[in-house]
């Protein structure tokens, strides 16, 4: 799923939303601020229609430790200045953890994914955030302190032609460098943690704990019962080579070893849990080249 998020995968997207539930997803939205979708499977990549206002407000539930986020107009402004910034007294939406993961893959999906042209963009600053692309071009992405949305598109719904990091990222990163360079206190480096987090090493194809031979690792934030419990045994017959590989250092000649030691392995069928429950959706494509999303759920 976090593989899936960093990189806008649709038809997992679609299956995890199979998987949980439409009316439980559609529930949600609504506890977010979102108009309640329609109970279809494209719900989960965005069937109705939002404004920039109510998404700023969903994604604002996730840094603030998954409360509800209602916006307020500013009708005036006057001396002393009001600075509080979220109402502490909204409604629980989602646990403090959960917020905290959704931020932490969010946060993946700027470093490494397809919303990297905005990793490192202000300095200093912690991005977590989204992309979107569809007739139009989104970005939605927040600081510990700032959410901004930015959305790119024609009035009469024609076709952009651009993806959401195309069209609406650099307006994004524009916005927000140029806000927290005049107000500091809007950006910061980091999330808060909250308690229950636990920050685990885990190989990106399996899921489970890595080991040193792992090929690609990352790190990420899950509760104590999402965390994996074994260590990774699809690379475990690989030799050390005694180095880190970081995905943007290894010779090409390792990466090929890797790779074709890793078809073998996935030959043997060692697929995780998730990984199994993955491949309930499939695309089929018949003879002249039609492309069906086709899940075993339907
Ligand atoms: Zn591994």
């Amino acid at each position: 799923m976090r593989n899936a998020l960093v990189n806008s995968l649709n038809i997992v997207t679609v299956d995890v939303a199979m998987h949980t539930g439409l009316a439980r997803i559609a529930n949600l939205a609504s506890h977010f601020g979102l108009p309640k979708p329609e109970r279809y499977p494209s719900l989960a990549l965005g069937t109705t229609e939002a404004t920039p206002l109510q998404l700023a407000a969903a994604y604002a539930v996730f840094v603030n430790g998954g409360r509800r986020v209602e916006p307020k107009v500013i009708a005036s402004v006057s001396e002393p200045a009001v600075t509080s910034t979220f109402n502490r007294e909204q409604p629980q939406v989602i646990s403090p953890t959960t917020a905290y993961m959704i931020t932490n893959m969010l946060k993946a999906v700027v470093d490494q994914g397809t919303g990297r042209a905005a990793r490192g963009a202000v300095n200093g600053t912690a991005i977590a955030g989204k992309t979107g692309t569809s007739r139009d071009g989104w970005f939605v992405g927040y600081t510990p302190n700032l959410v901004c949305v930015v959305w790119i598109g024609c009035d009469d719904n024609s076709q952009l032609g651009l993806t959401g990091a195309e069209a609406a990222l650099p307006a994004w990163t524009d916005f927000v460098n140029d806000a927290v360079a005049l107000r500091p206190e809007l950006g910061g480096r980091t999330f808060e943690c909250p308690e229950g987090i636990k920050f685990i090493e885990i190989d990106s194809e399996s899921g489970l704990i890595s080991t040193l031979s792992c090929p690609n690792r990352q790190l990420i934030a899950v509760t104590e019962r999402l965390a994996p419990n074994f260590e990774c045994y699809n690379h475990g017959n690989l030799p050390d080579s005694g180095g880190h590989h970081e995905e943007d250092t290894d010779s090409s000649v390792d990466r090929a070893a890797v790779a074709a030691q890793r078809r073998t392995a996935s030959r043997e069928s060692f697929v995780s849990m998730e990984l199994r429950n993955l491949k309930s959706t499939r695309v089929d494509v018949d003879a002249r080249g039609k492309r069906t999303l086709v899940n075993d759920m339907r």
